[in-house]
């Protein structure tokens, strides 16, 4: 026995740390391992000069009420049931540093987040690890709560990091009543998908719900989370924190987060979206997923020294070796398109199974564009001659609804992603687009030889109808007569449906006349659409019969 253990609690004398995946390569990786979003708020940068105003000399204020006051009203909850911490991982502790002691019981159902048992341990506590049910990885529910009865801490996650179980809200409700102690349900997943035990704290005073800003909200860096109980019990979590454990810095930007909840929202649906390609892709390259929830997939090893072999090709993943359960399984987290096509590609190489996907190939007269600035980031494709295909994500249903229209009709493939400060409003998002999409279409025009030039279509939806006639011009000028009775159509307001139209005719440098009536906004404007739609593709067919641009001056 060393000499330091006889002066310390010797079973905390010899810790392994918990640390996320270990033997990362130097050079640059695709981090697969982290569970965290792949790209910052959108509005962090410009929230950095309110940031650098704080006085780094002070200490944060304790009681972090303006924080709570934020959170309170995001999640719908009264400011006394809010204990914040540094991270979740700090609510945890302080949950076991409340109700655990030297000999006391923790119950936890495996597989699961490893935290709850270095928690429990650094409490002193027998952690009771209940088995998964025979021949599955599924928690076995039944079994923790029988095991309830005797635990000062029952730990469960929701959903659960890896396997996505959910236990609902009826065995939460359950164990509440059957654990003498308190119930920690750590729902750091939360935003993206899963049951809100929210609603269960009114009946239980010794539930406390766990949330992060390190998942959906994309703040892992500032370390801030929070932990929602009945008053009393919140209380009494919060008498255990360190008075400053959260940077002055890290509190205030998890109060911008909760002001900013609908881009956080836009972010976790794009999110939910990229795990189910991802998880379709991995099984497509041979390799048995078992779970695709929150930001990840856990999924089994196809080849036994899976991490080095990807960690040669820069891919790194997360491996379980502190966990029998998982020896043979792994875990990504969802990345970006571009990094999850890499792994993807890696692990059919590996498993013998196929890549990803190859999108369609544009074929013909493309183009490509990106347009960031502080208020959008626009990355657009067109191909002309395509099949109508349309990939369009704006943040804005009704958007993406006119512009797949558009594609459809026209016959021009559109691929276009739009980041933009849908918090503000949708203002830039449907200029920004428009702008976008009309100078990609510019460039896709080329010098416009040998095209038809004009085109002149209607297009009658229901009540509505709609007449549009298209001039390859070389001249941005837009005529644009929409009858729109309201002040939206779906998320977007009225004003900027004709401003959408007119700012793609001067960015492509196109003559646009649209004229559309009808009963119904949502009518008018598709119809305006569609025959738009269908007089550019009349407009932009290549004539065999013409040498040249088409105009009698000989230039456009
Ligand atoms: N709970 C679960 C289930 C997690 O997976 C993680 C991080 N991977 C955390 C909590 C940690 O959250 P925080 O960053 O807020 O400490």
């Amino acid at each position: 026995m060393s000499a330091l253990s006889e002066r310390i609690r010797p079973e905390l004398a010899r810790p392994t740390p918990y640390r996320w995946q270990e033997g990362i390569p130097d050079g640059p990786v695709d981090r697969f391992d982290m569970n965290t979003p792949a790209d910052p708020p959108a509005w962090y940068a410009s929230a950095l000069a309110r940031l650098a105003a704080i006085p780094p000399n002070d200490y944060p204020d304790a009681s972090y009420l303006p924080l709570k006051r934020a959170i309170a009203s995001y999640a719908g909850t009264e400011t006394d049931q809010l204990v914040v911490g540094a991270g979740c991982d700090e609510v945890l502790g302080l949950c076991a540093m409340l109700a655990l002691a030297p000999g006391a019981r923790a119950v936890v159902g495996r597989p699961t987040y490893q935290l709850y048992a270095v928690a429990s341990r650094n409490a002193g506590a027998e952690l009771v690890e209940i088995e998964p049910r025979p021949g599955t990885l599924a928690i076995d529910w039944d079994a923790v709560l029988e095991a309830a009865a005797e635990a000062r801490v029952v730990w469960l996650c929701s959903p659960n990091n890896p396997t996505g179980d959910e236990p609902g809200a009826e065995r939460v409700d359950a164990l509440c009543r059957a654990c003498p102690g308190i119930v920690v349900a750590d729902q750091a997943y939360l935003e993206l998908g899963g049951e809100d035990l929210l609603p269960l704290i009114a009946d239980h005073e010794n539930l406390v719900v766990a949330r992060t800003f390190s998942k959906g909200f994309a703040l892992g860096a500032a370390r801030v989370g929070y932990g929602v109980a009945q008053p009393e019990l919140a209380g009494a979590l919060d008498a255990l924190r360190p008075p400053g454990s959260l940077a002055a810095w890290s509190a205030a930007t998890a109060e911008l987060a909760c002001a900013e909840a609908a881009e956080m929202r836009a972010r976790c649906t794009a999110i939910v979206h990229e795990r189910e390609r991802l998880a379709d892709g991995m099984r497509r390259a041979g390799v048995g997923v078992d779970a695709a929830a929150g930001n990840f997939v856990l999924a089994r090893t196809p080849v036994p020294d899976l991490f080095e072999r990807l960690a040669e090709r820069g891919l790194i993943v997360r491996t379980f070796g502190h966990e029998p359960l998982l020896a043979d399984r792994f875990r990504v987290t969802v990345a970006d398109r571009p990094a999850d096509d890499r792994l993807l590609s890696a692990l059919a190489e590996l498993a013998g199974g196929e890549g990803p996907p190859e999108p369609t190939p544009f074929r013909g007269r493309t183009a490509t564009r990106r347009r960031d600035t502080r208020e959008t980031r626009v990355a657009c494709t067109l191909a002309l001659d395509g099949s109508g295909r349309a990939d369009v994500r704006t943040g804005l249903g009704f958007l993406d609804h006119m512009l797949t229209a558009l594609a459809f009709w026209s016959l021009i493939d559109i691929e276009l992603r739009c980041a933009g400060d849908l918090w503000v409003d949708e203002h830039h998002t449907v200029e920004d687009c428009a702008i976008a999409l009309g100078e990609t279409l510019d460039t896709a025009l080329g010098d416009r030889a040998g095209l038809a030039r004009f085109g002149s279509a209607s297009a009658p939806l229901d009540e509505a109808l709609a007449e549009a006639t298209v001039d390859l011009s070389g001249r941005g000028v837009a005529v644009v007569d929409l009858a729109l009775r309201g002040t939206r159509v779906g998320e977007v307001a009225a004003s900027l449906l004709p401003h959408f139209l007119d700012t793609l005719a001067r960015r492509a440098r196109i003559g646009l006349h649209v004229r559309s009536r009808g009963g119904d906004d949502h009518h008018v404007t598709e119809a305006a659409f569609k025959a738009t739609a269908l007089a550019l593709r009349q407009a932009v067919a290549l004539d065999p019969a013409r040498q040249g641009v088409a105009s009698t001056k000989g230039v456009l």
